[in-house]
């Protein structure tokens, strides 16, 4: 049986990563989503809601757990046994960064295979933090985010724009 984690910030899960972790879990026997619990960039969901967006984002596909971890992913991966990790890749921007994080953690966990998977054509433009900010500016995101995301993003941004919000 092949495991392979997919891991991320999820800060929120996109339809970007909807796409990679079902195309991801046609391909393994099981699937083990990895919410980063604290990454250097700051994050605008808690842990909780990060790891809560995915959940529900991912309830339709079979054979997949989502969990958070903490510390470095080649640790993540050994402790599910997993023994493939598995990311995105959406522009020659990517490359360098994913090219890099997938040799150092070759480097620490010899048996740990990375596999990058090209981003979907319709999907490739789509980054969490770009989304945040069309959403923070009012602009229509459904397309662009599963739908308990898109609820949370306008329930975020209603709350921080509401009188009472901003009286503190
Ligand atoms: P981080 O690397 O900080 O965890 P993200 O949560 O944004 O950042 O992304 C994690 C992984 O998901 C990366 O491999 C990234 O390339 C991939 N990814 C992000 N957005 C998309 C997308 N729209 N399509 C395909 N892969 C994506």
């Amino acid at each position: 049986m092949t495991v392979a984690v997919v891991p991320a910030s999820f800060d929120p899960i996109t339809c970007g990563h909807v796409d990679i972790v079902t195309r991801a879990s046609r391909l393994f026997d099981r699937i083990v989503v990895g919410v980063f619990a604290r990454p250097h960039k700051s994050v605008m969901f808690s842990l909780d809601e990060r790891v809560d967006m995915v959940r529900e984002s991912l309830a339709h596909l079979h054979d997949i757990d989502v969990v958070s971890y903490d510390g470095l992913t080649v640790n993540f991966a050994a402790d599910v046994g997993a023994t493939v990790v598995v990311r995105g890749l959406r522009a020659v921007s990517d490359f360098e960064s994913e090219f890099q994080q997938a040799a150092l953690n070759r480097k620490m966990s010899p048996g740990l295979e990375v596999i990058s998977m090209f981003a979907s054509v319709e999907y490739g433009f789509l980054s969490s933090s770009l989304i945040k900010e069309i959403a923070e500016n009012g602009g229509d995101i459904a397309a662009m985010v599963p739908a308990p995301v898109a609820k949370k993003l306008s329930q975020r941004f209603a709350a921080e724009t509401s009188p009472t919000a901003s009286r503190g």
